[in-house]
């Protein structure tokens, strides 16, 4: 143990030969950490359930009164913090939309942390407030988004949807009642007010209903295809019964890329069909919108860029650490619906001279300078190197469609997967459910793979998120056939019980 408290010098960044020592021993000690955990060679869970970690916590909770020598400190993270985390960068985890980071932005997120940049205010930031307005300008121009376009990082997709209901619904109320909700709140005709979006869309919107004051029964569901997109002719006499019912649809959430099965809504359709009331189209792209990097599927995504706005997560397909993403809007103007000057952060003045206050285009305050993590990973792969990632996993998803449509035991749902998530289940006649569901709690808990489990038409299933380029068809297959020998030990067991 330490006997002298540790001097600020060491604590603080700085440029004494001491605070530069303290801060390369402190990433190295934490680095080397790491890289011992993963010479293990382990499962990517160690199948630990929350109630035998409780040691481990308590471990991790020996204050000293005056500190620690950081080898002891990181001995205790060595041996009770990193083994039981769950390793989103082993190939054989591939249960949510949950990306391994990039090298690069690993390195990035070094210089974001150290420097603590706050992209509120142009004197919390300096040059960081122009490169994330730079990386927007790129991102608008790789969804094709016109000159009026602009946008703002957010934490993830569940603030980029909140954002792009927001601003639909109060540009709706300043339309249609020349309402301004900012300073007034919501008007009286308000609980008439409708989103629409597919079954299969994520649960954000629910949530961002119900918080926009609106209530989660605003919120109208369309039916879907048999590829689960929406149902344009649903659709279409889904808003007529709202007409019929003097109810106001203002905005449609078009999901490009379902979370079960990576679906892709039809936006020029539902564009062609929302146009002509008025209505606010808001695509999720969060997990999709990566494809604006592929070589060979870019083109699902056409008619994107006639949403009104546009949610983009970083940290799924685009490999960044969490977190990270992205709001676009197409007419910039908007934004002015929820802009506002604190005299002491964004003044008005200052806008008049130009000084860029990225506060106000966020429903954040501070907020971390991520766009740096984005740039230095396209600097370093280059947009090819992004494109090639994406088109890689995309086909290995269809292989291991293939792969898992020619085992017996298993059916799969979606033979042709739209982008990389591909939904299937071990078949029993009588307690399919029950398997599949002691199956994915197996896997979990023996830690030998993690992958997810979802309920399609009343079937549980299991689901592959093939994210991370570095899982191969082999360990697939290792996976499959672990999951066939636990769903048969199950009958046999069952059988036996009975
Ligand atoms: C992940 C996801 C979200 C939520 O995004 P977070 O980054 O987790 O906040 C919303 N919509 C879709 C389609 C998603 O895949």
């Amino acid at each position: 143990m330490q006997s002298t408290k540790p001097t600020v010098d060491s604590l603080f960044m700085n440029q004494s030969q001491q605070g530069m020592e303290a801060f390369q021993t402190a990433l190295h000690t934490s680095i080397d950490s790491l890289l011992t955990e993963w010479k293990k060679g382990k499962g990517p869970y160690s199948g630990i359930l929350p109630g035998k970690l409780a040691d481990s916590v308590e471990s991790l909770f020996q204050f000293q009164p005056s500190g620690e020598a950081i080898e002891s400190v990181f001995q205790d993270v060595k041996d009770h913090l990193l083994p039981h985390l769950v390793n989103v960068s082993h190939p054989k985890c591939l249960a949510h939309l949950h990306c391994p980071p990039l090298i690069p932005a690993l390195a990035a997120e070094v210089i974001v942390s150290s420097f603590n940049q706050s992209m509120d205010s142009f004197d919390q930031s300096g040059i960081a407030s122009l490169v994330e307005e730079r990386i927007l300008k790129w991102l608008c121009e790789k969804f094709s988004y016109g000159d009026m376009a602009d946008g703002t990082f957010t934490s993830g997709g569940t603030q980029s949807n909140y954002m792009g209901l927001l601003l639909a619904r109060d540009s709706f109320c300043e339309n249609t009642w020349q309402w301004n909700v900012q300073k007034k709140g919501l008007p009286r005709e308000a609980h008439r007010m409708r989103i629409l979006c597919s079954k299969n869309a994520h649960f954000t919107v629910k949530k961002s209903a119900s918080q926009l004051g609106l209530g989660e029964d605003a919120v109208v569901l369309v039916e879907t295809d048999e590829h689960h997109r929406m149902n344009i002719t649903d659709l279409k006499q889904k808003l007529a019964d709202l007409q019929a019912d003097q109810l106001l649809p203002f905005a449609i959430v078009a999901t490009c890329g379902t979370t079960d099965f990576g679906s892709i809504d039809p936006v020029s359709d539902i564009y062609d069909v929302a146009k002509k009331y008025g209505i606010w189209i808001h695509a999720d792209a969060a997990y999709g919108g990566a494809l604006v990097l592929s070589h060979a599927y870019r083109d699902k995504l056409a008619g994107i860029e006639l949403a009104d706005s546009i949610t983009v997560d970083f940290h799924k397909q685009f490999y960044q650490p969490i977190s990270c993403g992205a709001f676009l809007l197409k007419d910039k103007r908007h934004f002015g619906l929820i802009d506002y000057h604190a005299d002491y952060l964004n003044p008005k003045e200052d806008e008049i001279e130009g000084i860029l206050h990225l506060v106000n285009k966020s429903v954040q305050t501070t907020r971390r300078f991520d766009a740096l993590k984005l740039l230095l990973s396209l600097r370093l792969i280059g947009e090819e190197g992004f494109g090639d990632i994406i088109d890689h996993t995309i086909r290995l998803a269809n292989d291991v469609a293939s792969l898992i449509d020619q085992h017996d035991d298993l059916e799969v749902i979606n033979q042709k997967p739209e982008i990389n998530a591909v939904v299937f289940r071990f078949i029993d006649d009588k307690r399919a459910n029950e398997i599949n569901k002691s199956i994915h709690r197996t896997l979990f808990q023996t830690g030998s793979a993690v992958v997810a489990k979802t309920v399609v038409n009343g079937h549980t299933c299991l689901k592959f998120t093939l994210l991370n380029p570095r899982t191969t068809i082999n360990h697939i297959e290792e996976i499959l056939s672990d999951i066939v020998d636990i769903g048969i030990a199950h009958i046999q067991s069952g059988r036996v019980l009975n």
